[in-house]
C-alpha cells in the first residue's frame, strides 16, 4: 500500500469520543501516524507489532494494513471498543485486548509502535513505563514524544539505543477545555530505538 493510500484509510477511523485528558487520550493524526508507520515498514519492521496503549488503535490498524499481525493493548474498555469497531471498518484483524502498558506480559513482539501519554497531565502513566515496557518486549520501537526528549529516553531505553530521531509535525485538534484554538500545529519527535544484546539483536 502507498503512502498516501494509507493516510487517507487511516483518516476514516474514528477518534475517541470522550477522551479522558487523565489518560491524555488524544489519537494519533493520520499523517503522524502515517510517518511512523511507513518509517517502520521501510525498515521492514513490521512483522510482529504490539501497540502499547492503542488507544481507538490507529497504529495498530495501520501496521495490520501494511501486513502485519498486531496486538493491540489499552487500559480503557470504551477505547478497545472503538478501535474494534475502526478494525472491522477497515476489514484488518487486530488483536485487542485490556491491560496495563506497564505490566502486560507478551512474547514473540519484534516491533512496538506507540504513542505514549507525555506525562504531561497528572494521573497519567506517562511514558516513562512505556518506554521500560516497550524496550523489554520489542527489538525495535517506533514512540512519538514532546521536543527535546532524547536525555530522557536515551537514559530510560539503556541498553538499547536511540537509532534515529526525526522532527514531525502534529496538529492538534481542540478536544479538551483547556485547549484554547480550534487546530495548533506542534512539532514532535519520532524515535526509533533499537535493542541489541551483545552486539546483535535479539532476533540474530
Ligand atoms: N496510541 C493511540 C492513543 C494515544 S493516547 C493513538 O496513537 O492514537 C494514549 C493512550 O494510552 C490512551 O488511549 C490511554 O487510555 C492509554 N493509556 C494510558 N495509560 C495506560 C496504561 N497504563 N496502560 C495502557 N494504556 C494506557
Amino acid at each position: 500500500m502507498k503512502k498516501k493510500q494509507l493516510e487517507m484509510q487511516l483518516e476514516r477511523l474514528k477518534g475517541f469520543s470522550n477522551p479522558s485528558a487523565d489518560k491524555e487520550q488524544y489519537a494519533t493524526p493520520a499523517s503522524v501516524a502515517t510517518d511512523l508507520l511507513y518509517l517502520a515498514y521501510l525498515h521492514g519492521d513490521l512483522e510482529s507489532v504490539c501497540d502499547l496503549g492503542c488507544g481507538t488503535g490507529v497504529l495498530a490498524i495501520g501496521s495490520a494494513l501494511l501486513g502485519a499481525k498486531v496486538v493491540g493493548v489499552e487500559i480503557d474498555p470504551q477505547s478497545l471498543r472503538t478501535a474494534r469497531e475502526n478494525a472491522t471498518r477497515l476489514g484488518v484483524e487486530v488483536d485487542f485486548i485490556r491491560g496495563d502498558a506497564n505490566s502486560v506480559s507478551l512474547k514473540g513482539i519484534k516491533t512496538v509502535v506507540m504513542n505514549p501519554p507525555f506525562g504531561a497531565q497528572k494521573a497519567s502513566a506517562g511514558d516513562r513505563g512505556f518506554l521500560r515496557k516497550a524496550v523489554e518486549i520489542a527489538d525495535v520501537v517506533y514512540s512519538i514524544h514532546n521536543l527535546g526528549s532524547e536525555g530522557f529516553i536515551r537514559r530510560i531505553v539503556e541498553p538499547c539505543t536511540v537509532e534515529e530521531i526525526y522532527r514531525i509535525k502534529f496538529p492538534l485538534r481542540r478536544c479538551f477545555a483547556f485547549h484554547s484554538r480550534d487546530v495548533k500545529t506542534i512539532e514532535v519527535e519520532l524515535y526509533r530505538i533499537m535493542c541489541r544484546r551483545n552486539g546483535t539483536t535479539r532476533q540474530e
